[in-house]
């Protein structure tokens, strides 16, 4: 096992995996901007570098101190976390050819899952069910373009293969549309990922967003972890994620679920990943993978009761997973809430100093934060300053805890998006578990219009 791990990120991610390190005897590197030098979590690793100012530019993305950070301290791998460097395959092909093991999939296959269209071809010769459209990239000339579209049937979506973040995408309903919408999304990719590369997919009207975690050693056993429903999202941004997703049959989470462990063993995956598909009519349609930890992990923690970030931790130290498929048993419901530092309906950014603070506790509650009484919440990074996650026997218990704990929690001297998370725990359609991805851009469209008349 490793003896000291570099975490390369920063909040309640990076104090998560320190708390894994911890938990497992292995001593922690924590890399910081000066914007965090201040932060309790800094101070609670055993040794800590500064990287550079706080722009993400020159330090959390700042590959050369990072790889230097490592060196200094004798780390020996490094955990990137989400976001950030966690799905650059320059980075962790540098963190390896530096010395250290990276805590995630091999380059390769962070650069074949990278690409949308390679990835897509990759999951259908695999045998997962993919969202109809182009076979790989959409054609120059605008009449064979017309043509592919056509076969797909409108409306569809163009999508960048070098896309990410919800950036990169336009619906488009009509032919006289598409020609003028794949030059403007072309050049968009260029600018925004430096490929030009789009490809069109059909676009589902009103799907739900379910993802499925995947868990593969470098022995080849590959295991799948059951289902979380991401629905809830505003600006292509989830906020609220449960495991399992509702309505999702024993025998459609196996067929799936082992179609992804199946895929990943052609591939050569390692360490976790996330199957991300859209569910409309019962079908499942895979839209892309992601080559990391995910935000919302803990909702399967819940379930399963496997540590995701011990897991990899010692997938990467070599360890062959100590449990097979059959092992697996999803019990229970489990609910996240990811607490912002915004105001709940605008969705304005809200940074500044924390003046009062009290988290929620009791039974079946988890909260993952680096904030405190005090906190400063620097105005350079994601909003995003901590995730509560319940659990309980059935959904109806995780979100009655759900509402208790969010009631119970204090944070004062800036905004969060609490009450929104409180307006949908006693909302019908949230409870009754019918919801689709748009389901939560409705709500709050519905709410500013209301407020502002
Ligand atoms: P990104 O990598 O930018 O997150 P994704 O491919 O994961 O892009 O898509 C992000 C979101 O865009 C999805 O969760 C869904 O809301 C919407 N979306 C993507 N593809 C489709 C599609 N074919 N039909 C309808 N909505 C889609």
């Amino acid at each position: 096992m490793f003896e000291k791990i570099l975490i390369a990120n920063r909040g309640e991610i990076a104090l998560r995996i320190q708390r894994a390190c911890r938990a497992m005897g292995i001593k922690t590197v924590t890399v910081y901007s000066e914007a965090d030098s201040e932060a309790k979590y800094v101070k609670l690793a055993d040794e800590s570098v500064c990287i550079g100012p706080a722009p993400v530019a020159q330090s959390y993305l700042n590959i050369p101190a990072i790889i230097s950070a490592a060196e200094v301290t004798d780390a020996e791998a490094i955990h990137p976390g989400y976001g950030f460097l966690s799905e650059n395959a320059d980075f962790a092909e540098r963190v390896e050819k530096s010395g250290f093991v990276f805590i995630g999939p091999r380059p390769e296959t962070i650069r074949l899952m990278g690409d949308k269209v390679s990835a897509k071809n990759a999951m259908k010769a695999a045998g997962v069910p993919c969202v109809p459209g182009s076979d790989g990239a959409l054609p120059e000339n605008t009449d064979a373009i017309k043509k592919v579209v056509k076969e797909i049937g409108y409306p569809v979506i163009i999508k960048a293969a070098g896309g990410g973040g919800g950036r990169g995408m336009r619906v488009v309903h009509t032919e006289a549309a598409l020609p003028n919408a794949v030059i403007v999304t072309r050049n968009e990719a260029q600018a925004a990922f430096g490929n030009p590369v789009v490809y069109a997919e059909k676009y589902l009207e009103n799907p739900r967003h379910i993802e499925f975690q995947l868990l593969i050693d470098e022995q080849g056993n590959a295991v799948h972890l059951g289902e979380r429903d991401c629905s809830l999202q505003r600006r292509h941004q989830k906020i609220l994620e449960e495991a399992p997703a509702s309505g999702i049959s024993e025998a459609l989470r196996k067929k799936i679920g082992e179609r992804c462990a199946e895929a990943c063993r052609q591939i050569k995956y390692r360490g976790v990943g996330t199957f991300e598909f859209l569910f409309e009519n019962n079908e499942f349609y895979f839209i892309e993978m992601n080559t990391r930890l995910q935000v919302e992990h803990p909702v399967t923690e819940a379930v399963t009761g496997i540590d995701l970030v011990q897991a990899q931790i010692n997938v990467a130290a070599g360890k062959a997973l100590p449990f097979k498929q059959k092992d697996i048993e999803i019990k229970g419901h489990a609910i996240e809430c990811r607490v912002n530092a915004e105001d709940a309906y605008k969705l304005t950014p809200s940074a500044g100093r924390i003046t009062q603070y009290h988290a929620p506790g009791g039974p079946g509650v988890r909260v993952d934060t680096h904030v405190y009484h005090n906190y400063m919440v620097p105005p350079y990074y994601d909003s995003m300053i901590g995730k509560i996650i319940t659990y309980g026997d059935t959904r109806e218990q995780a979100i009655a805890r759900m509402r208790i704990a969010l009631s119970e929690t204090v944070v004062q001297g800036i905004k969060t998006n609490i009450p929104l998370h409180l307006d949908l725990l006693s909302d019908a359609t949230f409870l009754n578990g019918q919801f689709s991805i748009h389901y939560l851009e409705h709500k709050l469209a519905l709410h500013n219009q209301k407020a502002d008349n």
